[in-house]
């Protein structure tokens, strides 16, 4: 058996590797990231951060530098006057954020330096041979490097994904697709992501926070069903310009188009995350249109929950933690391939009727309230939870973060702790002789164990000792309850100006 050079072995330095490299290295463990592309990637994909996700952000203290310099949009504009309208959200982030994939990268990329996670770029993984004690990675040119787990998450064409040999079902939806950032003089009117279409084209339009004289820069998609070529053929400014026309059904004088591209997407998902010691997250395990912008954000959390699951592992839990990986994501982005593809299914319907019956319909049932926000919170993702066992309350898998506490919210709790939280009743004792951190709830709920993703563990009365005490040690194994360490010093990104209530 060789020695471990280190705990977990990154590959690729997008999003969701980059997000559990920093959790990891936050938590503890010794990491290294292997990304191919010598520099970071300019080109910038996402534009559409959600709530769920700001929330993720801001329990790693990025959400406010990253809020200062993007646009708020309250909703998402459809066809036919539909609206999907986020200013309902259960969340302080009634809104999508919308920023170029570069800035969301940099703020993860330097939350993982912080941490402590090592960046090897111009590094590429092109073999893996595990056992049953660690995995092996083979690089080009570099020395290989053994670690204990390691994470594939090395975008759509991921090369783990085939050494592991993971199924990858699906097919392409869309194709000749293009991309670009253009400046309109004549900005669409309100301050929503547009969608615009005809029965033969699409445009899509989310205003940057960036403008002068002469106009404002906008993210734009565009597609034409007469014109479809492969992905290498070189776009002309002239193609946006017509079909932004088109589609928005207005002059909206193009003054300028920036870097453009095209691309065809497909629907896949990994049938397995879990590969033995190997696991596929973000891209690498789930691709889908880009319309309702759910790529990056879906990368983002299966990061967050993989992370401390293999911290858990690695200081002693049950393997059978890592499973629950699998269990809980698989579910997550199978319903993101599901509302995304819809909405592109629904935004290029090409038959009068279909169209016309889509144009009454939707918009009426978007004013529904309850319809509505199940719509919205689940782009958002804060509708998103997970399975829960027979017999347990409730509110086990829910999301924790919008629960009241007696000082501060849950995620600046969890920018200084990274751990298992326990929130008491409101006017609770502090459970005595324990080094778990604790917070006071607010209102009138009842205690809950909050997992360090930020979802209800266990819920009931915390003078149940027994209660919690057993679904702590089931996450991080029974040698583990006592050890938890009552407070870390703040990371370098961001603190918390008060002390974790008693
Ligand atoms: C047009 C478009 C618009 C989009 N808009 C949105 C949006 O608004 N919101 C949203 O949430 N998502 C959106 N997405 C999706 C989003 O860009 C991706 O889901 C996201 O980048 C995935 O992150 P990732 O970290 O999983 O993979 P990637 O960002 O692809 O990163 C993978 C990294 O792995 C590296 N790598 C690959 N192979 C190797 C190897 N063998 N060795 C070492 N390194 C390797 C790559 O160089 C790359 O840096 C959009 C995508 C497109 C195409």
């Amino acid at each position: 058996m060789n020695a471990h050079d280190v705990d977990v072995i990154v590959v690729g330095a997008g999003p969701t590797g980059l997000t559990a490299a920093g959790d990891l290295a936050r938590a503890g463990r010794s990491v290294v990231v292997l990304e191919r592309w010598p520099a970071p990637n300019p080109a910038s994909r996402a534009f559409a951060t959600m709530a769920r996700t700001l929330e993720v952000l801001d329990a790693r203290g990025l959400a406010e530098d990253l809020l200062a310099q993007a646009h708020r949009a309250p909703a998402v504009t459809i066809f036919g006057g539909a609206r999907i309208d986020l200013t309902h959200l259960d969340s302080p982030y009634r809104f999508v954020m919308v920023t170029p994939q570069t800035n969301v990268d940099a703020a993860l990329r330097g939350y993982a330096v912080a941490q402590g996670a090592d960046i090897r770029r111009g590094v590429e993984v092109t073999g893996i041979e595990q056992d049953s004690d660690g995995v092996n990675v083979i690089t080009d040119g570099a020395q290989p490097l053994r670690a204990r787990y390691v994470i594939g998450a090395d975008g759509a064409h991921s090369t783990i994904r085939a050494l592991v040999g993971a199924d990858f079902p699906g097919k392409t939806i869309l194709s000749s697709i293009v991309l670009a950032d253009v400046k309109l003089a004549h900005a669409p009117a309100g301050d929503t992501l547009k969608v615009g279409s005809t029965r033969n084209s699409f445009a899509f339009l989310a205003p940057y926070q960036r403008r002068d004289a002469e106009g404002s820069w906008y993210r734009a998609m565009t597609w034409d069903r007469g014109y479809q070529v492969p992905d290498d053929q070189a776009v002309s400014d002239d193609e946006i310009i017509a079909i932004l026309g088109q589609a928005m059904d207005a002059d909206l004088a193009v003054s300028e188009v920036q870097w453009k591209s095209r691309f065809h997407c497909e629907e896949r998902q990994v049938t397995r995350y879990r590969h033995g010691r190997v696991f596929l997250a973000g891209d690498a395990a789930h691709v889908h249109s880009p319309m309702g912008g759910q790529g990056m954000n879906t990368g983002i959390q299966d990061a967050a929950n993989l992370a401390w699951k293999l911290d858990a592992v690695l200081g002693g839990a049950n393997d059978a933690v890592l499973d629950t990986y699998h269990d809980e994501r698989y579910p997550i982005a199978r319903r993101v391939l599901f509302q995304s593809g819809m909405l592109a299914r629904g935004v290029t319907l090409h038959p009068r009727v279909a169209r016309v019956l889509r144009n009454l319909l939707v918009p009426r049932l978007l004013r529904v309230p309850r319809f509505r926000d199940a719509v919205a919170g689940s782009f958002a993702g804060t509708t998103l939870r997970y399975g829960r066992r027979r017999g347990e309350h409730p509110l086990v898998g829910s999301r924790a973060t919008q629960i009241p506490l007696t000082q501060d919210r849950l995620t600046d709790v969890q920018r200084v702790t990274p751990g298992f939280v326990l929130v008491r009743e409101h006017r609770a004792a502090a459970i005595d002789a324990l080094d778990l951190h604790q917070a006071q709830r607010s209102d009138a709920g009842p205690a809950v164990l909050v997992r360090p993703d930020g979802y209800v563990a266990w819920a009931g009365d915390s003078a149940d000792r027994s209660g919690w005490a057993a679904a702590l040690a089931k996450w991080t194994g029974p040698m583990r309850i006592d050890a938890v360490p009552t407070s870390r010093p703040p990371n370098s990104l961001g603190s918390v100006g008060t002390p974790l209530a008693p």
